[in-house]
C-alpha cells in the first residue's frame, strides 16, 4: 500500500537526516529516497512524502502523521483505535448460527500488519459474494499463511451444550476458546488488538463468560461488520465456512441427502423426509429450531 502526506520544510529536513543511513538512489525529482524494513520513504521537495510498502503504518506513526479517512472507513471502524485496519490483530466470526441442518463453527486467526495487505488482496473482505468454490480455495491458501483455530460445535454437541446454555452464551464460549488457542499458539507474540464480529453487546458478553477462566479481554474490541474494519476477521469469516462447508458435506453423506441451509420451508420438508425414513435429526440438526415442531407436523399430515 501507499501513503502520500505534505510536510513542513522543516519535517522534510528531519526526515531526510533521520533516513541518511537507509538512503538508496533516489527517483528523478526527488530530495531523498529511502529503504527501511520493508517501507521505501521518498521525499520531494514540494514537501510530499510518500509511504510504500506492506506495513507502512509504524513508520508513519514515527512521524504522527495522520492517515486520512474516508467515510465509509468512519462508520465501520467506529470507536476503534487509528489505523486499525493496519494492526497486527486476532480475529473471530462465526458461521451456522441461524442455520437448521449443520454445525456452528467458530474461527479465530491472526494477521500481522506484514500480512495485511496481501490477504486483503486475496478480495477476501466480501465473504458474502464468495461461492463455495471460492471460499474453499481462498481458505486453503490462508489455512497456509495464519496461525488460526476453530471450534466447530457439531449437531450432536451442539443439541448436548445448548440444553445448558442459549445460542448467545455458547458462540461467547466459542469466541473466547478459539481466542485463547490462537494467543496459545502465537505467544510469546501478543497481538496489538483482538477483534470479534459483534454479535451481542460487549457487556453481555461478558455476562455469558462469567465463571469462565480465563476469559480473554486485553484488547479486545468488538464491530459488527467486523470483516471490513480488520482482514483478520474476514480471514476467520472464510475458515469458518470453509470448516462448516465440510461439515454439511459430512452430514449430507451420512444423511442420504443434500442438506440446505438456513431455517426456511426447505428445511421444514427435508427434516419431515429425514424423520419419515428414521434418521436422528440430533446428529444433524440444531432441534431447538422450530422447524423441528414443524418437521413433526408435516410427518404427521403428509407421510
Ligand atoms: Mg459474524
Amino acid at each position: 500500500m501507499q501513503q502520500v502526506f505534505k510536510v513542513s520544510p522543516k519535517m522534510l529536513a528531519q526526515m531526510k537526516a533521520y533516513y541518511q543511513a537507509n538512503t538508496t538512489t533516489p527517483p528523478a525529482g526527488a530530495l531523498f529516497r529511502a529503504k527501511k524494513s520493508a517501507v521505501t520513504i521518498t521525499g520531494y521537495q514540494s514537501g510530499k512524502v510518500m509511504f510504500q510498502g506492506t506495513s507502512i503504518a509504524a513508520e508513519i506513526a514515527h512521524w504522527h502523521l495522520e492517515i486520512p479517512t474516508t467515510n465509509s472507513q468512519k462508520t465501520t471502524t467506529g470507536t476503534l483505535p487509528a489505523h486499525f485496519d493496519q494492526l497486527s490483530v486476532i480475529g473471530s466470526d462465526e458461521v451456522g448460527t441461524g442455520s437448521y441442518f449443520g454445525p456452528l463453527t467458530v474461527a479465530a486467526t491472526f494477521v500481522t500488519s506484514d500480512q495485511v495487505a496481501k490477504i486483503s488482496a486475496m478480495g477476501i473482505q466480501d465473504s458474502k459474494k464468495l461461492t463455495d468454490p471460492q471460499i474453499i480455495k481462498m481458505a486453503k491458501e490462508l489455512l497456509t499463511m495464519v496461525p488460526y483455530h476453530v471450534v466447530n460445535l457439531m449437531p450432536s454437541k451442539y443439541n448436548a451444550l445448548i440444553k445448558k446454555y442459549n445460542q448467545g452464551q455458547l458462540k461467547a464460549l466459542c469466541h473466547n476458546l478459539a481466542l485463547q488457542k490462537v494467543l496459545q499458539k502465537i505467544a510469546p507474540t501478543t497481538p496489538d488488538a483482538i477483534l470479534i464480529d459483534q454479535f451481542v453487546a460487549p457487556s453481555t458478553y461478558y455476562r455469558y463468560l462469567k465463571g469462565q477462566s480465563p476469559i480473554v479481554r486485553q484488547n479486545v474490541f468488538f464491530q459488527v461488520r467486523g470483516e471490513q474494519a480488520h482482514v483478520a476477521v474476514a480471514a476467520a469469516s472464510i475458515i469458518a465456512r470453509y470448516v462448516s462447508l465440510q461439515a454439511m458435506d459430512e452430514l449430507t453423506d451420512q444423511a442420504g441427502m443434500t442438506l440446505p441451509i438456513g431455517a426456511g420451508n426447505a428445511v421444514d420438508q427435508i427434516a419431515a423426509q429425514l424423520l419419515h425414513q428414521g434418521a436422528d435429526l440430533s446428529e444433524l440438526a440444531k432441534l431447538h429450531f422450530q422447524n423441528t415442531q414443524k418437521a413433526q407436523e408435516i410427518l404427521r399430515k403428509h407421510y
